[in-house]
């Protein structure tokens, strides 16, 4: 029985080849990277600056501490100076990068992931970003969307002006979603960034996409919030959830969907 799992294992592993071994390999590090990226723009700090150290002693990370996951799991997730927790920041956004790796190459094999990769990570780190801060960066949402019209041009420049006409829809109904909402609610529901990560969404997928994006997005915010409030959090009709990572996630999931039929 084991020699069979072993055997369904190796044609797995053999499967992925040296192409699909590379990118899960790299994306812990991409994982790191995004880290950084995520702590400097929520904190409003420039992305090329400083090391990290130690928060309670100062102690500087040496090349040892800078393996993705391995010098966490080696000190145990604390510092090796002073045993002070290093919290679980690092490891998760690591182990959010592998896991956006494993699904593409489950989903696409290893030829195509690369690209479902740089989309799920771009996405990865907005969604993050919303989550800390309530915001999504134009630094990122803005060459998101430049992205999607290019590689539409390259790759299917047939549906290059739906999908310029998606970007342009997506910004201009999630404006005009915000601006009824402000108007009944005098309140901010939907936010600048939310209109152009939709925008984005718009710019890889398409026209035809964007009703689904909006719906996965509000449908898995709801189950959000429902999770959330059995959980004890109480939801007034005022709280609110971000909803930059549901947008995200919904872009992802129809983009991988996609896939199937290109
Ligand atoms: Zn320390």
């Amino acid at each position: 029985m084991f020699a069979a799992q072993l055997d369904r294992l190796s044609g797995l592993a053999a499967s992925l080849g040296h192409a699909g071994w590379a990118l899960l390999l790299l994306a812990p590090f991409v994982g790191s990277l995004l880290g950084v990226l995520i702590r400097r723009l929520a904190e409003g700090r420039p992305i090329v600056r400083g090391r990290s150290h130690c928060e309670r002693c100062g102690a500087r990370l040496t090349p040892r501490d800078l393996v993705p996951l391995i010098s966490w799991l080696a000190a145990r997730g604390r510092c090796r100076q002073c045993g002070h927790p290093l919290g679980w920041f690092n490891p998760g956004v690591e182990l959010a990068a592998l896991a956006v790796a494993a699904i593409a190459l489950a989903v696409d094999g290893a030829e195509h992931a690369w690209l479902d990769c740089l989309l799920g990570w771009w996405l990865l780190a907005l969604a993050w970003i919303d989550a800390r801060q309530w915001l999504l960066p134009d630094v990122l949402t803005l060459p998101l969307l430049v992205l999607g019209l290019l590689l539409a041009a390259l790759f299917t420049p047939e549906d290059l002006a739906d999908h310029a006409a998606a970007a342009i829809l997506g910004y201009v109904a999630l404006r005009a979603v915000a601006w009824l909402y402000e108007r009944l609610r005098h309140c901010e529901g939907l936010g600048q960034g939310d209109a152009k990560l939709f925008a984005a969404a718009g710019a890889w997928l398409g026209i035809a996409a964007l009703p689904q994006v909006i719906l996965v997005a509000a449908l898995a915010a709801l189950v959000t919030a429902a999770g959330l409030s059995l959980a004890g959090t109480r939801m007034r009709a005022h709280s609110a959830l971000p909803f930059g990572p549901f947008l995200a996630l919904a872009t992802w999931l129809l983009w991988l969907l996609g896939s199937f039929s290109r």
